[in-house]
């Protein structure tokens, strides 16, 4: 993956692929316990999920896996680099095994549920499989692995939203936190295999998340994140699958509640948090959501919006149910209702098929668009997905590559376009840490989610505070404190 704005991805972050996740200890609990995540944001929010679960199980974190008693692996499927990092983890753990015998080792999520009891096959290190709504069945399958016997539950589920498990915040910096919202996904994007791994799409209920939500302000947090495969889809009417909705009573239809008006309840539960979410899928996006955004200041101006390719034909063999010319529509609405929202984007490049002419429609899309930033991938084909089954992938790796190479250098010429429209501007940025490069800068962001950084001063992390911008690259904005925002 490329992406043209270093720390400003929400949903595969490539610093913190592989991430331990550690918890405040627990001094009752005996057994160790090592999570290691990879893939989009979802699997980090899982793992929170599964550290809930297993901290009433006995088991504390630690980032030791040679003391760990279970090493846990929370793994992605999207492409085929992120089994093969996957693999190569695996042999590390079993080097591990050889000094620490009695350790266990699960596999988690997408690739799990990919592989099933394959995994236990092919990997002979591997005792446990769990698929993504299984999680809750974990205390079940670790007796299964401590009696001796291997365990797997890759069971999909049609109403499994943990909503009632409250996520342990994991390596927190306290300040910004992601609520999932919905579970699964029913587009059938022909390249994805998500579908296949998280199943059929379900939201989860609309108290719950506002009870999350109103526990994290709590607790100090400052800003959320919405999160779901396509949250634009999101529709509570009592529970069950989206599928289901049409079979739903009147009552039920008449009382339901679609992503606008979560977004809504969302923003006015917590008027002084910040508000974003991801990811927004062109086809599901409707004006009420970008109308709900211009009317809160707290939801922040900013959509994450994949397009995946600018030329009709493939958009079509891609199953992703827009064209080109309502992509342009949509991007229209949102910048005429909300000015200074910014956009990115997700791409992929080599889909079977490709010509020269489809990547220039592509490349002609971006410069109608001019991303703020933007995420970019060379095709990767994924066993079982409709592409893999219809199409030959019959784009030369070299041409994959070459394409790629040249939507990145276009992105990053957008990305510094649109940061330079920030300059002399002075701009609500929350405080997240340190910056990467200099201990005497705050790093924060701003509403479009772009990342600021200034000098100290007297402020601290969590707070909201305006900063006049003076330099940019194309992924930073470099700036100095005014002072702090009213909004605090
Ligand atoms: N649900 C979101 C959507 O509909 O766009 C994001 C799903 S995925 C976790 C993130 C990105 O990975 C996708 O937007 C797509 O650009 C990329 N991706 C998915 N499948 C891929 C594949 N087979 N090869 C290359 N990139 C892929």
């Amino acid at each position: 993956m490329m992406h043209s704005n270093e720390g400003t991805e929400k949903i595969i972050d490539e610093e913190v692929q592989g991430t331990t996740l550690t918890l405040e200890e627990n001094k009752d609990n005996s057994k160790k316990l090592y999570i290691e995540s990879y893939g989009c944001q979802m699997n980090f929010s899982d793992s929170e999920i599964v550290a809930s679960i297993l901290a009433k199980e006995g088991f504390n974190t630690t980032q030791d896996m040679a003391e760990a008693d279970l090493v846990l692996v929370n793994t992605c499927s999207i492409r085929e680099k992120a089994e093969l990092t996957v693999r190569k983890r695996l042999e590390k753990f079993n080097a591990v095994k050889k000094t620490n015998p009695g350790m266990k080792v699960g596999v988690l999520g997408c690739m799990a549920e990919r592989l099933k009891s394959k995994f236990l096959e092919e990997e002979k290190i591997v005792d446990m499989v769990v698929g993504p709504d299984a999680y809750k069945d974990l205390p079940n399958l670790i007796q299964e692995i401590d009696e001796g016997r291997n365990a797997v539950n890759v069971i999909l589920s049609k109403d499994e939203t943990y909503g009632d498990v409250a996520p342990v915040r994991l390596n927190s910096n306290g300040v910004t936190a992601f609520v999932s919202i919905t579970r699964g996904c029913d587009n059938m994007c022909t390249f994805c295999v998500v579908p296949f791994t998280r199943g059929r799409e379900r939201s989860r209920d609309p108290q719950s998340i506002l009870e999350e939500v109103n526990d994290l302000w709590e607790r100090g947090f400052k800003e959320i994140t919405l999160l779901g495969q396509n949250v634009d889809s999101y529709l509570w009417y009592g529970g069950g699958l989206k599928k289901d909705f049409e079979k739903a009573t009147e009552m039920q239809k008449a009382t339901s509640v679609n992503f606008a008006k979560l977004l809504e309840m969302t923003a006015m539960a917590q008027p002084k948090m910040r508000i974003r979410f991801s990811t927004s899928n062109p086809q599901d996006m409707t004006l009420d959501v970008i109308e709900t955004m211009a009317k809160h200041r707290n939801i922040c101006n900013y959509i994450h919006l994949p397009v995946q390719s600018g030329s009709n034909r493939i958009l079509k063999a891609m199953n992703r149910l827009h064209t080109r010319e309502e992509y342009f529509e949509l991007i229209d609405n949102i910048k005429k209702i909300i000015p200074d929202c910014a956009i990115s984007q997700d791409m992929i490049t080599g889909f079977p098929t490709e010509t020269e002419e489809d990547h220039q429609d592509t490349l002609s899309l971006m410069e109608y668009v001019k991303y703020d930033f933007g995420f970019m991938f060379a095709y990767s084909e994924r066993p079982g997905t409709l592409a893999e089954r219809k199409l030959d992938d019959d784009i030369p790796e070299e041409t994959k590559k070459r394409r790629l190479r040249d939507i990145i250098d276009l992105q990053q010429k957008h990305s510094l376009y649109r940061t330079q429209q920030h300059m002399g501007q002075v701009e609500e940025v929350l405080i997240e840490g340190f910056s990467k490069k200099s201990d005497a800068h705050w790093m924060g962001r701003n509403s479009q989610n772009t990342v600021v950084v200034f000098p100290k001063e007297n402020y601290k992390v969590g707070d909201f505070v305006n900063v006049k911008i003076n330099e940019c690259t194309s992924a930073t904005l470099i700036g100095e404190a005014v002072g702090l925002s009213e909004y605090n």
